[in-house]
């Protein structure tokens, strides 16, 4: 099912055009001439819509530096006078949005600690009740798209339409490459429920680490989504938060330079015929896929039958392990790799057993007078 949001497009608040939308500043406003100095370097790129500055931290541990506070919106306003930039802040509560709005901030983002939690997201909207204002919002830290979809409702519902989501990664107790795991699948998911809802990215949080804001950012690209939100400060080296992922202006250009955008619309005909076709195939396929799994499933609620009827266990681990290994190691053959074709089979035996102890669960009654309904 579709969401109901009411979303205005992101060019009727941001400059968009044939480049990616870029939006960059450093983590931090740290010093006023930091700050203005930065933006003067950015906005000689000539690559960037809007300038990001954190003035509210929300850090891990006290202690850290928590934002410089409400003299930031100070700093923002001048580097806004002399570049010419849009600019955007994070507000983590209602007095966070009052200020920023009576500082004239263009655009407000709601971070990623903030969206795990309703109450706070309904006071930022209470906030913004009235007013009109753009408003992105970040994935919460934890994988959870419903969290990220009621803030996004929350924020609609105060009647602010000018809204995008940006996605920014989620904690993840795995070792991995990267600061936040990107789970691409669930930012795919918004988009699919929200097709109109401006998606951007942020490769900075995602990466936690420069080297990899490149090929972050252009699998976003890749992924359709409409922007990207990059940390850039004028010496990354002493910066006084997230140092080790911000880039200086120079290098970010050179990052977006590299970056292909391609379309997600073909306009030469014969690629478009060629791709119909291929996608016929695709469907085709994907139509046996469900119809042997449906095969599959009444062989499962037979097998289930006779284990109740001669009182045998559901899951007997050994045959599934047969299942797995022999099903893995033909993956394998076949090209497709392990972890896929674990995660598939998986899949198909908890439905399996969801089925056989649906069976089990099942009252005599009860299955009589199903048969005689489906008789
Ligand atoms: C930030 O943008 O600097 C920030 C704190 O991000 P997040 O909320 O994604 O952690
Ligand atoms: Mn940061």
């Amino acid at each position: 099912m579709k969401l109901n949001l009411n979303i205005q497009p992101l060019s009727s608040w941001i400059k968009t055009g044939s480049e990616p939308l870029l939006i960059a500043g450093p983590c931090s406003a740290e010093t006023e001439d930091q700050l203005v100095a930065t933006a003067h370097l950015l906005a000689k790129t000539g690559k960037v819509s809007a300038l990001r500055a954190g003035i509210w931290k929300p850090r891990t541990r006290p202690g850290e530096f928590e934002g410089i506070g409400s003299i930031g919106l100070e700093w923002l306003k001048r580097a806004k006078e002399e570049t010419g930039l849009p600019t955007t802040v994070e507000v983590a509560t209602g007095k966070h949005v009052e200020e920023a709005l009576k500082a004239g901030v263009d655009i407000l983002w709601v971070g990623a600690r903030s969206t795990v939690n309703p109450f706070t997201v309904q006071e930022i909207a209470d906030a913004l009740k009235g007013v009109d204002i753009p408003v992105m919002v970040k994935n919460p830290v934890n994988p959870d798209l419903s969290l990220w979809i009621g803030a996004l409702e929350r924020i609609n519902n105060a009647g602010i339409t000018k809204l995008a989501a940006i996605h920014r990664g989620f904690s993840s107790y795995e070792k991995s490459p990267f600061r936040n795991e990107p789970m691409w699948d669930i930012a795919i998911n918004l988009k699919t429920l929200a097709p109109e809802l401006p998606l951007i990215n942020d490769p900075s949080h995602i990466s936690g680490n420069r080297d990899l804001i490149g090929y972050i950012s252009q699998k976003a690209l890749d992924l359709d989504m409409q922007g990207l939100m990059i940390e850039s400060h004028i010496d990354p080296s002493v910066a006084w938060t997230d140092a080790k992922q911000q880039v200086t202006p120079a290098a970010l250009a050179e990052i977006i330079t590299h970056l292909t955008l391609r379309k997600p619309e073909i306009r030469n005909a014969e690629l478009k015929d060629k791709l119909a076709e291929l996608r016929t195939q695709i469907d085709k396929i994907d139509d046996l896929v469900i119809q042997k799994m449906a095969e599959r499933m009444q062989i499962v609620e037979q097998i289930g039958n006779y284990k109740k009827a001669n009182n045998v266990t559901i899951l007997q681990v050994n045959r599934w392990d047969e299942i797995l290994r022999k099903g893995v190691n033909y993956g394998k053959a076949l090209k497709l790799s392990a972890e896929f074709t674990e995660k598939l089979l998986e899949l198909i035996h908890a439905e399996s057993i969801r089925k056989q102890t649906e069976i089990m669960n099942k009252s005599e009654a009860g299955q009589a007078a199903e048969k005689l309904t489906h008789a």
